[in-house]
């Protein structure tokens, strides 16, 4: 993987040739005329080029290992916590892959603001 910081002038040259010979496939591929029978490998060679920047800026183009390595394969285990608060029972709405629910498992149910849910569920007196 090459740190932004740290690149060097022959990899920055490099990248740049490899990002004009993979323009000039995809151009050839999405415009040449089909008859040009020359230009048939040019979505190929698209795809090659793609991989070889791929390897060069990640060091691998496969997908399965980029998305294992940036953890976006896997759903979120991590439920995140909203500003909103379920109508439910009051509590704290989390974000998940199925929408938003509280802790008591209230999915689906209407969501309050702060100001909505004090209202609402106003704080018992000890
Ligand atoms: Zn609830």
């Amino acid at each position: 993987m090459i740190d932004p910081d740290k690149i060097k002038k022959s990899q920055v040259k490099k990248l740049l040739i490899l990002l004009e010979q993979w323009t000039r496939y995809e151009v050839v591929s999405r415009l040449a005329p089909i008859e040009k029978l020359e230009y048939g490998d040019a979505f190929a060679e698209m795809i090659k080029k793609e991989n070889e920047i791929r390897e060069m800026l990640y060091g691998t183009s496969n997908f399965v290992e980029l998305g294992d390595a940036w953890n976006i394969l896997r759903p979120r285990k991590k439920k995140r916590k909203t500003k909103l608060y379920c109508s439910i029972c009051g509590r704290v709405q989390y974000d998940t892959t199925s929408g938003y629910t509280c802790k008591k498992g209230h999915g689906g149910a209407e969501s309050l603001s702060k100001k909505e849910k004090r209202k609402k569920f106003p704080k018992k007196k000890k």
